[in-house]
């Protein structure tokens, strides 16, 4: 089976490297369904890699004209990554991600996906690899109760903590099991990005969390977190099988302006 949608896409609004309707061109040539835009939304204390604030208005009318224009073709939605902390974002949009980029730390905020160093400092402040990883999936059960349409790459915490830990120790899977738990309708989404370009050696989330989050039933979804046209379904194909393996029977798709369960 295929999967033909992506709604975690960057262009060049934020951190991405392609134009919005270079994107559509690619999802139209792959015969997508759906296509949605995902600009990290504005926000002041780490400004670089998110979209300005004064470019919101540029953004949503780019997608509205690119809606117009190839609205025979592919439906195109228009969707922003708000991390936790992202608190700038006062426009609507059709669906929300939701995701953690940062630990807050006595009031710095460190970001857990730069590079190393970044989370090796986290990890200092914190006082240990330990209170770090619960910061985050603290952080990450606050973000599933601000109820957002998908929750983005659960356990991307392992991309730099990957030095400290390697995801089996049972202090980790306690702290994944109690952030899956808290998790009832929110679509979790299974991000190819850090395989795809060869940060990690597992989808976000490993199997692990697959396995656990089939057995609870959570709703997922599949994306690749593109930052170019050639990643738009980057590891679709091996991503399906794992998620299948794993145990799900279905996942949902964006269509017709909702999600839609397509069977596995
Ligand atoms: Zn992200
Ligand atoms: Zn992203």
């Amino acid at each position: 089976m295929t999967f033909r949608s992506n709604l975690h896409t960057h262009s060049t609004f934020c951190d991405g490297k392609a134009d919005m309707e270079d994107f559509v061109k690619t999802a139209i040539d792959k015969r997508f369904v759906s296509l949605g835009f995902s600009s990290h939304g504005p926000q002041s204390f780490d400004p670089h890699c998110c979209l300005k604030k004064e470019r919101t208005q540029e953004y949503i009318e780019k997608i509205d004209s690119l809606k117009q224009k190839y609205s025979g073709s592919i439906e195109i939605y228009a969707g922003i990554e708000k991390d936790f902390y992202g608190n700038e974002i006062d426009f609507p949009t059709d669906y929300v991600i939701g995701a953690v980029h940062y630990v807050e730390i006595e009031g710095g905020y460190y970001c857990i996906d730069r590079d190393q160093q970044e989370l090796d400092n986290a990890v200092k402040a914190a006082g240990g690899i330990e209170q770090v990883v619960e910061l985050y999936y603290d952080t990450i059960i606050r973000c599933v109760e601000s109820k957002p349409d998908i929750l983005a790459h659960i356990d991307m915490i392992k991309m730099y903590g990957g030095h400290y830990f390697s995801g089996q120790e049972k202090w980790y899977r306690q702290m994944v099991c109690t952030a899956i738990n808290s998790m009832e309708d929110v679509i979790t989404e299974v991000n190819t990005g850090g395989i795809y370009r060869g940060y990690i050696n597992s989808l976000y989330p490993d199997d692990f969390i697959l396995k656990h989050m089939a057995e609870r039933q959570i709703p997922i979804t599949l994306s690749s977190d593109a930052h170019q046209t050639s990643a738009l379904d980057g590891y679709y194909d091996k991503a399906l099988e794992i998620i299948k393996n794993a145990g799900f029977r279905s996942i949902k798709i964006m269509q017709g302006g909702g999600f839609t369960d397509q069977e596995l």
